[in-house]
């Protein structure tokens, strides 16, 4: 599963920020999540309940705010929603287009007591 991994490094980027202003707990974590960034939420969920425990996330509340992909096409600059990575261009037919948002996994904010 490779949701683990991630939050791994999730918690250790949390935990950083939090130890930069010497806090000891964090109380929220923000995250913003692609919708074409194949990460399965309720893995990335169930990740996080099973590492929290022995972290500064304990007690913290997690938000994920979901980014819905969006396309750009390359022949003629037209850009919309996806959930594919590889799609068409509705307008023109091209298949020269590429995700310009929507494959994001980061951390947005880490708000600590
Ligand atoms: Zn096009």
């Amino acid at each position: 599963m490779h949701e683990m991994s991630i939050v791994v490094s999730i918690v250790e980027i949390a935990e950083d920020e939090a130890k930069k202003v010497l806090a000891e707990r964090i109380s929220e974590l923000e995250l913003d999540i692609g919708t074409v960034s194949g990460i399965e939420l309720d893995a990335l969920n169930f990740a996080f309940e099973s590492v929290k425990y022995k972290t500064m996330l304990k007690n913290a509340e997690i938000k994920i705010n979901i980014i819905q992909a969006k396309s750009k096409c390359e022949d003629c600059s037209f850009e919309y929603k996806t959930d594919n990575v590889y799609n068409l261009c509705p307008k023109c037919n091209s298949y020269r287009t590429h995700i310009i948002q929507g494959k994001e996994m980061k951390v947005k904010s880490v708000t600590v007591d």
